[in-house]
């Protein structure tokens, strides 16, 4: 059983029950913060900064302040991302820095975040290839990190990559040694493979964007629409399978 966080368009969804949801840190920006009667996850919103600044825009010491803050007015935080150095082409090109020194930095933020705010924080797995991430296994190994032990791992960049089924191989051999594994945007997968633990999607707002309302709504379209989500979320949350 996959557990399906949906990407919210606001942080107010948060004051709705019913639909596990996944933000991003800059979506609390100058917001009133809400207190959460759903669980949710956090994305640090790394890899677009380094995809647009070339650097992360927190230290690991500010984000974890950003974090804390968090946990104690909006609360059910469940899952929080570290700050991972994402290892796509533009990131790449943006930083100029070898998938080497990516991988490096990903897990050193991982070691202090871990420190400074506990078990809630999951680790990132950073690599532009399949086999590049099957050595960031080892490289987190190195640092002294169990990630058997990890409640989630992030699969990083390379879940982003088609084909599904590739992706989906390197998802079963992660699997098969034992993590428990959460990929960014790729609900798609879900069908590809039974060996996601977790993963945050705006499937649910495309799907909605395009077809006919699923409810009686007074929106011209549902893709903002926290119903919408529900309906999105029940329908493939039981059938863990991908639309
Ligand atoms: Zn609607």
């Amino acid at each position: 059983m996959t557990t399906l966080y949906l990407r919210a368009p606001d942080p107010d969804w948060l004051t709705q029950p019913g639909v596990p949801l996944a933000l991003d840190l800059n979506q609390f920006t100058g917001r009133a913060l809400p207190a959460a009667a759903t669980e949710w996850l956090l994305h640090s919103g790394t890899p677009a900064e380094l995809a647009t600044e070339g650097a992360p825009k927190l230290t690991a010491r500010q984000y974890a302040a950003e974090v804390r803050r968090l946990v104690l007015d909006v609360g059910r935080l469940e899952h929080v991302s570290s700050q991972n150095w994402d290892c796509s082409p533009l990131a790449l090109s943006r930083t100029t820095l070898a998938v080497g020194h990516h991988q490096r930095n990903t897990i050193s933020n991982y070691l202090a975040l871990r420190d400074l705010l506990g078990d809630i924080v999951f680790p990132v797995l950073e690599g532009a290839t399949a086999s590049e991430v099957l050595r960031c296994v080892d490289l987190y190994d190195k640092a002294g990190v169990n990630l058997t032990r990890a409640d989630l791992v992030g699969l990083g960049s390379v879940s982003r990559r088609k084909p599904a089924a590739d992706t989906a191989r390197l998802i079963d051999a992660l699997a098969a040694i034992g993590l428990n594994l959460h990929a960014d945007d790729r609900h798609d997968l879900i069908g590809t493979t039974g060996n996601l633990a977790a993963a945050s999607t705006a499937a649910w707002t495309t799907g909605a964007a395009t077809s006919d309302p699923l409810h009686e709504c007074t929106r011209a379209t549902c893709a903002h629409c926290h119903l919408t989500a529900r309906l999105w979320h029940d329908q493939h949350a039981l059938a863990g399978v991908a639309a």
